[in-house]
């Protein structure tokens, strides 16, 4: 990380000098309604960027503290270290290394262990699958939060109780916030609103949408436990399958004793609500010992535990433009997380996905607050996230029927395996893969970076960064910030120095329709386009001051020179980069990053004008009379 840029400070890095932004009269850029991990990774994403006045509501009294989800995919602690927490979550997490599957012996009688195998396959990412309280997950966004310049924290025992919009204001939408506690309203103005309300979503209501596909009619029964068993298994995650008790998954814990079981229940009779069965933490415990049986599952402490039901259901889009009104105006208003898609826990992806449509919303947002991006770009919100959603159902039905099977016989156990197995990468959450859009470009030049691909997350590898020879993953570098990033890797010959194209491209940069891009902040050249350059040979061999003054800017206030922008391949065995990620070692390759990680384009060095072309596209530029 880096600090000191405007002087010295003493203390904590993490803790910024404060600069709340707001207003007298509480209006604000964007006002989000629900304080869960869709609301709190937006939250924590638009006081990153800065510059974006916030508020959050939050019915409930306080900050959850026991249950809801746990799992976080390998992709969502890649957004962690964007935001500074992975290195917390990875230290107080289980890591879940290995899986494995139990399923009857063939005459019924007992449960044998099929299989076990490596949770995450090699390469994946180079972050792990970790388990921690959703809770937890909370404290730390909330604390990326009250440290940021704004300190912002959320308004507790504030309801959305409505809202509605007017184009002929400056600030359309108006919000109606109720504190039922003191018995008192607000009338709350805001450019934006975003619903990260949960599965009821008001603000999805207001919009007059409702969540489509089956009605949640399986019901869920979960459990955080402190247990005795004779099961060998209990500390790896393990999905079990009786022969007729029904099916359970076994998530071990952070901490080293708590663990979670997911125990399947019944199917719901219409118009039945889990809370009709008054299922106790006695059934769940009952159930869990005879699926378990012939080993032994002694309670010990019931830590948490809830009965819960679930559908697959996504709502026909996400924002507040009806499809005959796209493209004559622009939405203003969104829904996040499980207010636009439900589905079962088997797969871990409630947090996870509900993160990633907050993670894909804030950069939005904050551009076009900002001004530097048109408006149109926050349409892709919708074409984005719903797409994934509605895959997300898809997957999630299929491995609901497979692990539900009753009556089951050892090759159904076998088949969900199967599934479970090849889906791997899918459940890591780094199989998200955007089409064609204003902001994901075509594929003619993949073939120079086959393993960035257009469209999916920017796939981390080893570097060496060349000033001070720290080896890293060249993620580390990918702060969500909200900037793009141009990672421009040099052909095989090119040394940094002043003839090669990696000096090429940063001049064509900083003198071409981009420039503007460039000059935004005067004392921050790179607050908009983050230019980062790996080269070939190894650090030692390099010299930082032959390299563009584009790639190592001089910045703030004192004028100090940026010396993290530049990084060599490493050299050791498996790390090489170029090999890792199919870069053309003959003519390198350019590629284009959106604040969210995920690859927009992938260009030859020299293709400066279809990165004009790119960049334009989003925030038009006034070069005309000079071009
Ligand atoms: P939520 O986490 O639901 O957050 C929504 C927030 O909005 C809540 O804090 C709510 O109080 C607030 N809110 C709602 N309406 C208003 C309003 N009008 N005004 C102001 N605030 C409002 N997933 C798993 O993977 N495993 C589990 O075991 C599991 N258990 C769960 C148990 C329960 C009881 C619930 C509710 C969910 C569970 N989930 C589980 C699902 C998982 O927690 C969600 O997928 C995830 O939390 C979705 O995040 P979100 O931010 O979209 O919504």
């Amino acid at each position: 990380m880096q600090f000191h840029l405007s002087g010295f400070r003493p203390g904590d890095p993490d803790v910024f000098e404060p600069n709340p932004v707001s207003r007298a009269d509480g209006a604000c850029d964007v006002a989000i309604v629900g304080c869960g991990p869709a609301g709190l990774t937006l939250a924590t994403q638009l006081v990153a960027v800065g510059g974006v006045t916030v508020r959050l509501f939050e019915r409930k009294t306080g900050p959850l503290q026991l249950g809801q989800a746990d799992g976080i995919a390998c992709r969502s602690m890649e957004m962690f270290e964007a935001f500074g927490i992975a290195e917390q979550v990875r230290r107080e997490a289980y890591w879940v290394n290995e899986t494995s599957f139990w399923r009857p012996d063939s005459d019924g009688t007992t449960l044998i262990r099929a299989d076990r195998i490596q949770d995450v396959e090699d390469d994946l990412s180079h972050q792990p699958h970790t388990i921690l309280s959703q809770a937890r997950i909370h404290d730390f966004l909330l604390e990326r939060m009250a440290q940021s310049p704004h300190r912002l924290t959320p308004e507790y025992g504030s309801r959305l109780a409505g809202f509605h919009r007017d184009d002929t204001r400056g600030y359309p939408i108006t919000a109606r916030v109720s504190r039922d506690t003191a018995g008192t309203w607000e009338n709350v103005s805001c450019r934006y609103l975003v619903g990260c309300d949960g599965a009821r979503s008001a603000v999805r209501q207001g919009l007059g949408l409702a969540l489509e596909g089956e009605s949640a009619r399986q019901l869920w029964g979960v459990m955080d436990v402190l247990a005795v068993t004779d099961f060998p298994d209990i500390r790896l995650k393990c999905a079990v399958q009786s022969a007729s008790a029904g099916s359970l998954l076994i998530i071990p814990r952070e901490g080293g004793y708590l663990v979670r079981l997911y125990i399947e229940l019944d199917t719901l009779g219409t118009d039945e609500r889990a809370a009709d069965r008054n299922v106790t933490a006695e059934d769940l415990a009952a159930r869990a010992r005879a699926i378990l049986a012939p080993f032994t599952f002694e309670v010990k402490s019931v830590v948490w535990c809830s009965a819960y039901e679930v559908g697959q259901r996504v709502c026909p889009r996400f924002d507040d433009i009806a499809p005959e009104a796209r493209g004559e105006t622009h939405p203003r208003v969104f829904i996040a997380g499980d207010a636009c898609h439900t589905h079962s826990p088997k797969a871990g992806q409630g947090m996870n996905v509900s993160m990633a449509d907050a993670f894909n919303l804030g950069w939005k947002l904050a551009s076009v607050v900002r001004g530097h991006a048109a408006p149109t770009l926050l349409d892709t919100y919708t074409s984005e996230r719903q797409a994934k959603a509605r895959e997300l159902i898809d997957f999630d039905r299929e491995m609901a029927r497979l692990f539900s099977r009753r009556g089951r016989s050892g090759e159904d156990a076998a088949v969900f395996q199967r599934y479970f197995q090849q889906h791997g990468r899918y459940t890591a959450g780094v199989e998200t893969h955007y089409g064609p859009s204003d902001i994901i470009a075509d594929t003619a030049h993949q073939a120079l970076a086959a393993g960035l691909v257009v469209g999916k997350r920017f796939h981390s590898a080893p570097v060496v960064r060349l000033a001070d020879a720290k080896p890293m993953q060249l993620a580390e570098a990918f702060s969500a910030d909200g900037r793009w990033r141009v990672v421009a890797f040099a052909n095989a010959s090119d040394d940094g120095g002043e003839c090669g194209e990696m000096a090429a491209l940063c001049h064509s940069l900083t003198s071409s329709c981009l420039s503007h891009w460039f000059q935004a902040q005067a004392q921050d050249v790179d607050a908009r386009i983050d230019v980062r350059a790996v080269f070939q040979q190894s650090h030692r061999t390099l010299d930082i001051q032959a390299m563009h003054p584009l790639l190592r800017p001089e910045k703030g206030p004192l004028g100090l020179i940026d010396y993290e922008k530049v990084f060599c391949a490493d050299h050791r065995a498996g790390h090489d980069i170029y090999a890792r990620r199919g870069i053309d070692r003959e003519r390198g390759a350019m590629i284009v990053v959106r604040p969210d990680h995920y690859v927009s384009c992938v260009l030859p060095l020299s293709d400066t004008d279809a990165l004009e072309a790119f960049f334009s596209a989003l925030e038009p530029c006034d070069c005309t009379a000079s071009s």
